[in-house]
């Protein structure tokens, strides 16, 4: 039986295993697209998974990795013929699915959007879910009235993969952008990608108050905890936070005052089980409000190889910008 390569999460007695290693195609789930992905991406959840620091993976055996672009091999989905270039992101994949760490994968036709006109397969990865979810986050502060014209809005876990995209959206739509970050000599990448003022990560992380000084319209949280908490306290009367993160814990410290006595309202992203038409609608955004300069400044490319090594990095906050993962 034909294998293929792929990074492989075990169970053990202590916990996860992971390798590079041969997989057997019999082993595939079922699937109505088979997939060669070309392209793939390391995310924080990727980082969860393989280091197995929370569990994220619901399988064994399990294949990591929740992003690819690929190629279809093989469809008996009337959507996709062999040759399509495709992207798929989350529906479980690398989660409850076999993921995209691999030469072959096989899924759900309905799962996948076509790669959109005028995006390479290698920087549809550079953005991968990351990405996508910042794009996520900006289209919902634009539904909830937060343009450019409201004011300043703030970007936490800025040097990070959403938050780097997410500031570089911001910047390209004609927001003025803050950027919290905890690492102060990225200053000068974050202001490449359109910040105008950098804050520290120690400026939001203390206990909140119920209402802080009114400073920005909106936001886009990649953080939570008390990094949240003190953003919504300092959110202006009307405006909204798009929340999406956990990268500095996943408890919510905060009051309603922000909600009752500024009419702040908090939006939930969630991109794994988001609806194909808004995936769509992101992914079609990106391909065209994206700077590409910015996104080449935020990538860095490694191979399956060193796949593991990165997903400890960025669970550590290590990484900086995207890191896209050459497959083929
Ligand atoms: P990254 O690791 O690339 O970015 C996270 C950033 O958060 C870090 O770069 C760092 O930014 C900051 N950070 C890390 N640790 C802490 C800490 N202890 N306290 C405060 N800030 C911290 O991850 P991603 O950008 O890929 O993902 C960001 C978050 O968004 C993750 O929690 C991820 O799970 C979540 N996510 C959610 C999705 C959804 O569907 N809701 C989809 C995609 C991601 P800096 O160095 O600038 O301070």
């Amino acid at each position: 039986m034909a294998a293929f390569k792929a990074i492989v999460i075990n169970k053990t007695e202590s916990g996860t295993a992971v390798a590079l290693t041969d997989f057997d195609e019999a082993g595939l789930m079922e699937g109505d697209v088979t997939l060669r992905p070309e392209w793939s991406t390391v995310n924080y959840k990727d980082g969860l998974a393989v280091t197995g620091k929370a569990p994220v993976v619901r399988r064994f055996p399990m294949i990591a990795g929740v992003d690819a672009a690929a190629v279809v091999e093989a469809s008996s989905h009337p959507a996709w013929k062999p040759g399509d270039k495709v992207l798929v992101n989350g529906w479980g994949c690398g989660e409850t699915h076999l993921g995209m760490y691999a030469e072959k994968a096989r899924v759900k036709g309905d799962w996948l959007v076509a790669l959109p006109p005028g995006l390479t397969s290698r920087d549809a990865m550079a953005i991968g879910t990351a990405g996508y979810t910042a794009m996520l986050c900006v289209m919902a502060l634009e539904r909830a009235g937060i343009g450019p014209d409201r004011g300043p809005v703030i970007v936490t876990g800025a040097v990070g993969g959403v938050g780097s995209v997410a500031v570089a959206l911001l910047a390209k739509l004609g927001y003025q952008v803050t950027a919290s970050t905890g690492r102060p000599a990225e200053g000068g990448y974050l202001r490449d990608l359109g910040a105008t003022e950098v804050i520290a990560r120690v400026d939001l992380t203390g206990p909140a108050r119920p209402l802080g000084k009114e400073r920005w319209a909106g936001g886009i949280d990649t953080v939570g905890s008390t990094t949240l908490a003190n953003v919504l306290s300092m959110t202006r009367y009307g405006g909204a936070v798009a929340a999406c993160g956990l990268a500095g814990g996943m408890d919510l410290p905060t009051s309603v005052a922000p909600f009752i006595l500024r009419g702040v309202s908090l939006l939930g992203i969630e991109s794994v089980m988001a609806p194909l038409a808004l995936r769509k609608q992101a992914w079609q955004r990106l391909a065209t409000e994206l700077d590409r300069h910015k996104l080449a400044k935020m990538i860095e490319e490694i191979d399956l190889g060193g796949v593991v090594a990165a997903g400890k990095k960025i669970i550590e906050g290590g990484v900086r910008g995207r890191l896209v993962v050459k497959i083929r």
